[in-house]
């Protein structure tokens, strides 16, 4: 089966050569394991990162060897109990057609949901990343109103319409072109939205939330950020969830020139880290899966066709080529 190993680092925006596609024995499944066909492969913001060496809060990937992340495939063979060849699943051996990974490490995707990919999506991390965003870091409350950055991707678009079911009065997103914003506010449903791109975020946020933002759900830092601490109402609270603008930066970006705007407004930030809150999954599964399946909530993808493109598709989520989630499709 071939797999994409990382070839070298990176200096700034990965380049293809940063990427090689290998061919790799396919080890049968041992006791207690499975042997996996992948059929979507997730391409996140945070795999940027994995390219540098430095230490995280997720190892670097190691130079030659596979990278990884999560993908949905078939059983293909199993030597575990509870797993037959034809089962769904999702894990974390993705960026490869072939995996061979202990059961447990997996998790089940109902067999008969039309469009598994939506486990990688809208009902898996990222959508998960927005709802504790929310509920476990903002503390959001009925009646805030809410700015969400980088509204059209995966996070983004779900944190604004969760919002809106939470029970914020006001939704306000920023995204990078004119159909995404246009997406924002008939399909998703926001209040308000900016082409960030158009002009400066300092101008255009005060005009969507003339009465200022309570939370704000931050996946891009920069400029945004700097423009929602001048936004933000007394006591609002800040979730720092991604930094997009600065992944491929080569210099230390600024730091936001007002940050002294949080004493006197009271304000708080905190960062987070979506894997720390397992425990809470089941009722983000229950609560979000609900919404989904009435329609309240929606969702869009943007595929990739092909292993082949795994690379490409990465730097597309970077550039922000998708609207919501961005799937490999094998
Ligand atoms: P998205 O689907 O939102 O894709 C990334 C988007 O970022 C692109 O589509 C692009 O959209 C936008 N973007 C790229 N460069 C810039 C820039 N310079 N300024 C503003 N926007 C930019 O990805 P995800 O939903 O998977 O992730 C969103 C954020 O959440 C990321 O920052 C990610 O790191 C973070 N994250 C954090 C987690 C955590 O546990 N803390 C977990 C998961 C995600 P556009 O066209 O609008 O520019």
């Amino acid at each position: 089966g071939r797999s994409w190993h990382l070839a070298s680092r990176p200096h700034g925006t990965p380049v293809p050569e940063n990427f090689a596609l290998r061919e790799e024995p396919v080890r049968a499944p041992g006791e207690g394991e499975v042997l996996v066909r992948n059929t979507h492969l997730s391409v996140d913001p945070y795999m940027r990162g994995r390219m540098n060496d430095q230490k995280s809060y997720v190892p670097p990937f190691a130079l030659d060897q596979p990278m990884d992340g999560a993908a949905i495939g078939e059983v293909v063979a199993s030597e575990a109990e509870g797993l037959v060849p034809g089962d769904l699943v999702v894990h974390n051996l993705g960026w490869r057609e072939y995996a061979t990974l202990p059961a447990r490490y997996s998790g089940p995707v109902p067999r008969d949901t039309s469009r598994p990919s939506v486990y990688l999506g809208v009902l898996g991390m990222p959508g998960f990343t927005a709802w504790v965003g929310l509920r476990e870091i903002a503390g959001l409350r009925e009646g805030d109103a809410v700015f969400v950055s980088g509204a059209a991707g995966a996070v983004g678009s779900t944190a604004g319409q969760l919002a809106r079911l939470m029970g914020a009065s006001r939704v306000v997103g920023s995204a990078g072109s004119a159909a995404k914003v246009e997406l924002l506010t008939t399909e998703y449903g926001f209040d308000a939205a900016f082409d960030y791109r158009a002009a400066p975020v300092r101008e255009q946020l005060p005009e969507a939330a003339p009465d200022g933002i309570d939370v704000y759900f931050d996946n891009v830092g920069g400029d945004h950020l700097e423009a929602a601490l001048t936004a933000m109402r007394t006591h609002g609270r800040i979730v720092l969830c991604g930094m997009i603008a600065q992944y491929n930066a080569t210099e230390p970006p600024p730091g936001p020139n007002n940050l002294g705007l949080m004493v006197g407004k009271r304000l708080r930030a905190q960062g987070m880290i979506v894997t720390d809150h397992e425990a809470s999954r089941p009722e983000f599964q229950k609560q979000v899966t609900a919404w989904v399946e009435s329609g309240e909530l929606r969702y869009r993808e943007t595929v990739v066709e092909g292993l082949e493109n795994t690379p490409e598709a990465l730097l597309g989520v970077l550039r922000g080529d998708n609207t919501g989630k961005m799937i490999v499709r094998l």
